[in-house]
């Protein structure tokens, strides 16, 4: 499930493979970039803003910028020079850089945008504050985050921390993981809970699962197969902290995520 942190995980790589590389040749699989080439075009990085990717170019002083999302199960692979893709991952392919160094393709990609970089906003310009903006003082993201939410009291809290207008980066996963460490069930309002330090410890934990010394997405401390998380993903176990079988909900009608929520009824209220 690519949350915000397993994103900043991979515009990482791209941006540590791919910047100051030329791109030899590019092949865009969507409609409606079908005829794109950015052949000549200089890789000037990869950056993250919440679950979004912005790959950004220079082709002939045009300043371009690629817009991915990975939404259910997109993935970048990157593979070194004179390195081809599997022939079994090549339908999966919707856009392919081949550059004078690695080159790189967006599989499977929920969104593949080329635009330029001056019209970014139209893109990511609707987020909230980003849990993991490397620059802003994480006290004004806290303090952003907590005035979104608090803006609609009566919202429930999964569904307010999974709205990335209200802040950046959540995905099931972590909402799921949050409410239960803050002890709040999914369903509560969001106006009824501290929001302080829970948008606090989205923040920390977020940072923690990218750092190189941070499990990836584990919650619990535990990376044992099937103890990585204290309720998501665990319908009818018993929780991890009191052995109450965990809840969960039918997916909401309508998703295109086929999010489900879980929780324990004992743990949180
Ligand atoms: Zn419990």
């Amino acid at each position: 499930m690519p949350e915000g942190d397993s994103v900043y995980r991979v515009a990482r790589t791209l941006d540590a493979r791919l910047r100051g590389t030329t791109v030899r040749a590019s092949d865009f699989r969507v409609p409606q970039h079908a005829t794109a080439d950015l052949a000549g075009a200089r890789v000037l990085g990869t950056s993250p803003r919440g679950k979004h990717l912005l790959t950004r170019f220079d082709l002939d002083g045009d300043a371009l910028t690629l817009h991915t999302h990975l939404r259910m199960d997109g993935s970048w692979t990157v593979l070194a020079p004179g390195k081809v893709l599997p022939r079994h991952l090549q339908p999966d392919v919707r856009v392919l850089l081949r550059t004078d160094g690695p080159s790189a393709a967006g599989l499977k990609l929920g969104v593949v945008e080329l635009l330029p970089t001056a019209d970014e906003h139209t893109v990511v310009g609707h987020l909230g504050p980003d849990l993991l903006d490397a620059v802003a003082p994480v006290d004004e993201v806290v303090a952003a985050a907590v005035r979104n939410l608090a803006a609609d009291p009566q919202r429930p809290l999964a569904a307010a921390l999974l709205d990335q207008r209200n802040l950046a980066g959540l995905g099931n996963l972590w909402v799921n993981e949050l409410c239960f460490l803050r002890g709040h069930l999914p369903t509560r309002p969001a106006g009824e809970v501290p929001l302080g330090p829970l948008v606090r410890l989205a923040v920390k934990l977020l940072r923690f699962s990218t750092s190189p010394r941070g499990a990836h997405q584990v919650t619990t401390g535990d990376t044992r197969p099937g103890r990585q998380h204290w309720v998501y993903g665990r319908a009818g176990q018993p929780c991890l902290r009191c052995g109450t079988p965990v809840e969960v909900s039918a997916e909401v009608p309508g998703d295109p995520e086929r999010r489900r929520t879980w929780w324990c009824p004992h743990c949180q209220r």
